[in-house]
């Protein structure tokens, strides 16, 4: 009963009417006659439509539950763009030659025509049932997972078997005949997220980069047009997967098949709404239909076994196998998000060669890849190989803690619930928002900061919220969730809704969450700007951070809720530790200051050495003269645990000859077995310390500083960890000079040569390994069984599976388990299945060992 919404019958007019006007480029068919006796009408689109079905296809389904209109509105706006376009948009003409559109914009003409005219939220087709209900859940009568049902009234009523239903059957019929479909979007309504397919598992699949990278990409191009930025969700454990849907059936047959939730409400206002929704996804759509010649037989194959080889602080070595061709060449990119678009923005690299390095990354930072095989001559991708994760190491002076809440102290409280909020602290999931039951809803998570010393030096902090469901977040562009530093002294209950409302407010983060950019699926993250790294820093005394989590307070006229669901990762609701709400800092600690007098110093002349003083420049016969001195290192705590952070020399001169001539001075920091002058000249030069020194200078000012570089700093660790006396020279830069000395202070109590060392205490190196690794099967899982290594510095294991290669980093593959124990179930894989685990252990750095691997052989 929305007038702008088109009809069944005029949706199959205006068909007519495209096959008149276009008819190289359109056909249609009726694929099926529903209860009612309408026709199931499918167009094909292509350019020279007669050979349509030799390209490789996108399929488009629409409105198969009658209540969700977008289905059949955005297909007639698609294909009307397209077919008055074609001539116009050489996108679109690229895309048509090599591509095939199939598309049903309304597989259940009887619910929708019911939902138009009769009964707007009806759901399921019109079967009388024989019992005086009506209709059947199409998308629960498909075959794959296919759950028996007997409550026919149910509006989730699965049909009496699969493919019971016309509309359904006649789906599978040019499904099953169609060998050219590649790709296939279910158009549905609402929620603003793509549903790609899985296998009812919760393993990785060997397409599921592909899922989420179609997703992704079509992401893109709907955030280009609205700003808006769907969900992406394939479904989590321990949450029931949907049986018996359309979407699993054509994945079951090797088709790349997502269902696209749109709008946040059924039958959106369509001036308002609906047509942003439109005007969104047909850019999108036809991203897609390109992509469909990419997964077609004749397109290149996947990249095997592309893993990381190598991983430094700012850069990355990846690698990959691939049958030689000469034609083909490699596409990666990287996101530092996962479920992002891989295009042009993020392109890396294109290559020939079957190894990469990805330089100028920053430390400590999680990084994504990708790739793809392109043939060179017709442009053609391969799938996407199944991406790897990193985590670059950190700087030599940079420590990093992930801190999770206390389930006590991390919950929602709701105007409208007041006494019963305290119950439902670390067990429900966070509710923030405003909806008619709750009232306003702030969440509320406290951070222990224990872990992290009350003198660190803050780098980076950012907080991450796992998005669970936006479903309750009904209206498009209203509101936006922000995160607020609540001083700690302000509240005494953290389950108290008055005083979290009234709690006094430090500073609200500068980034917010606008409503239509609330994922799903898809992780939020806060990362702090310098301003709000500073109260941090201040808060660190208190040794705890509070945080309150603001949505929406208010509702406009006749809305009901504007409520957002984040993962709590505690409780029966949640998905566990992986989607725990987080607060991630790296910081590095004050350096501590040592100061080192020269054990020995020497003057070396051509002709014969004097100890105990410094001299250097000319000798009567232009020779030069070396000054020379050494530090004894011992003084720095263990090599193994000590960062130099800043080092320089300082040294004062007593006297210099004076001349007009540019005489300048400098230091090397040297490996010289024993001090003669033939040692010196054959020296093996380190570095450089500083800059020189001119006669001008000398005269000008007594104390000179050489500050060493970040090469020099290392080596003299290197010097430390062997044991080894810090060797210098110091000499003129000049020569062919005759008589020309400086005398600088030696050993000598007050002005002494010094070596002054900043430090911090830092392990360098992971602990042990882990030993003696086991898997065995027990209760239909695989354990894994290990010994800790015995260290006092061992914080932890990190247990990683990957089916696809060896884990070569603690982030390449699903997270299993971290923390102290010897042992691990692997909750939720499947012991059907080939896979490895790896196992790593850290200190409190943290340094990850190399991993222990094992296979795991169903
Ligand atoms: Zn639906």
């Amino acid at each position: 009963m929305k007038q702008q919404y088109k009809s069944y019958q005029q949706t199959c007019d205006f068909l007519q009417d495209c096959v008149k006007k276009y008819p190289n480029l359109i056909t249609i068919e009726s694929i099926g006659k529903t209860w009612e006796n309408r026709d199931i009408m499918l167009a094909t689109i292509s350019l020279n439509v007669e050979n349509a079905d030799l390209k490789p296809a996108m399929l488009y389904t629409g409105t198969v539950h009658a209540r969700e209109w977008i289905g059949n509105e955005l297909a007639v706006s698609f294909i009307d763009y397209i077919l008055s376009n074609y001539n116009t948009n050489p996108k679109i003409l690229r895309t048509l030659t090599k591509n095939t559109l199939y598309i049903v914009p309304c597989l259940n003409p009887d619910g929708f025509e019911y939902s138009r005219t009769h009964f707007s939220f009806w759901r399921k087709n019109r079967r009388p049932n024989g019992d005086g209900t009506f209709g059947v859940d199409l998308n629960r009568n498909f075959s794959v997972g296919y759950g028996k049902s007997t409550d026919t009234a149910s509006n989730v009523y699965s049909g009496p078997q699969p493919f019971s239903e016309p509309e359904t059957s006649a789906m599978k019929n040019f499904v099953d005949n169609k060998d050219n479909i590649t790709i296939a979007l279910d158009y549905h309504s609402q929620g603003n997220v793509f549903f790609p397919a899985h296998k009812f598992n919760h393993e990785q699949e060997i397409d599921g980069t592909d899922l989420n990278t179609l997703c992704a990409n079509m992401n893109y191009e709907i955030h280009k047009v609205t700003g808006r930025i769907y969900g992406i969700h394939r479904g989590k454990p321990p949450t029931k997967l949907i049986s018996g849907s359309g979407r699993e059936y054509y994945y079951s047959r090797g088709i790349i098949a997502v269902v696209v939730e749109v709008g946040t409400r059924n039958i959106p206002d369509f001036m308002q709404n609906m047509q942003e929704s439109i005007d969104e996804n047909i850019p999108a759509l036809l991203k897609t239909l390109g992509e469909a010649q990419n997964y077609s037989k004749n397109a290149p194959k996947r990249v095997k076994n592309f893993h990381i080889k190598n991983v430094a602080s700012n850069e990355v070595t990846l690698s990959w196998d691939y049958d030689c061709d000469k034609d083909i060449y490699f596409q990666i990119f990287r996101n530092t998000e996962n479920k992002e678009a891989c295009n042009e923005s993020n392109l890396v690299c294109e290559t020939f060669n079957t190894e990469f390095t990805d330089i100028q990354l920053q430390s400590g930072t999680g990084y994504y890849y990708y790739i793809r095989a392109v043939n060179n001559l017709t442009l053609v991708k391969s799938p996407y190989a199944p991406k790897t994760k990193i985590k670059t190491l950190l700087e030599p002076d940079e420590f990093s803690k992930t801190i999770f809440p206390n389930p006590k102290e991390v919950g929602y409280v709701a105007s409208k619930l007041s006494e019963s909020n305290r119950k439902h602290f670390g067990l429900n999931s966070l509710f923030i928002g405003v909806n008619e039951t709750k009232g306003t809803s702030y969440g509320v998570m406290q951070f222990n900061l224990d872990s992290i010393p009350n003198d660190a030096i803050i780098k980076d902090v950012r907080i991450s919220l796992y998005p669970l469901n936006r479903v309750n977040a009904k209206i498009e562009k209203f509101g936006e969730w922000s995160i607020s530093f609540v001083d700690t002294q302000s509240v005494s209950e953290l389950s108290d809704y008055d005083q979290i409302n009234n709690a006094k407010i430090i500073e609200t983060l500068g980034q917010t969450i606008p409503s239509e950019q609330l994922t799903q699926g898809k992780w939020s993250h806060w990362d702090f700007n310098e301003s709000e790294k500073d109260i941090l820093q201040t808060q660190l005394k208190d040794g705890k951070l509070l945080f309150k989590i603001s949505g929406p307070t208010s509702l406009p006229q006749g809305r009901d809720s504007q409520m957002m669901m984040f993962d709590l990762g505690y409780g029966n609701f949640g998905g566990g530790l992986h989607y725990r709400p987080s607060i991630d800092i790296k910081y590095t600690i004050p350096s501590k200051e040592i100061v080192i007098d020269a054990s020995s110093t020497v003057s070396v002349y051509e002709n014969g050495s004097i100890d105990e003083n410094l001299i250097c420049g000319f000798d009567a016969n232009n020779n030069k003269i070396y000054g020379s001195f050494d530090f004894d290192l011992n003084s720095l705590p263990d090599a193994n645990e000590t960062i130099i952070t800043d080092c320089y020399i300082q040294i004062k001169n007593k006297s210099a000859t004076k001349t007009k001539q540019d005489i300048r001075y400098n230091i090397e920091f040297v490996d010289v077995e024993n001090i003669s002058y033939e040692s010196i000249q054959n020296r093996d030069r380190i570095e450089f310390i500083g800059y020189e020194v001119s006669r001008a200078d000398l005269q000008k000012k007594k104390t000179h500083k050489f500050i060493f570089d970040y090469y020099s700093c290392l080596a003299l660790e290197d010097v430390h960890k062997d044991n080894k006396n810090a060797k210098f020279i110091i000499k003129p830069t000049s020569s062919d000079i005759k008589n020309h000395t400086v005398d600088w202070y030696g050993i000598d109590s007050k002005n002494s040569v010094k070596l002054v060392v900043k430090y911090i205490s830092r392990r360098k190196v992971a602990v042990n390994q882990v030993s003696n690794l086991k898997i065995t099967k027990e209760k239909s899982q695989v354990k894994l069984t290990w010994e800790n290594p015995n260290c006092e510095d061992f914080k932890g294991t990190y247990v990683v599976r990957n089916r696809f290669h060896k884990p070569k980093n603690h982030l390449d593959g699903d997270k299993i388990y971290a923390g102290m124990d010897n042992y691990t179930y692997d909750d939720f894989g499947s012991v059907k299945i080939d896979k490895y685990y790896g196992v790593f252990t850290y200190d409190n750095v943290p340094n990850y060992s190399e991993p222990v691997v094992i296979e795991y052989k169903s």
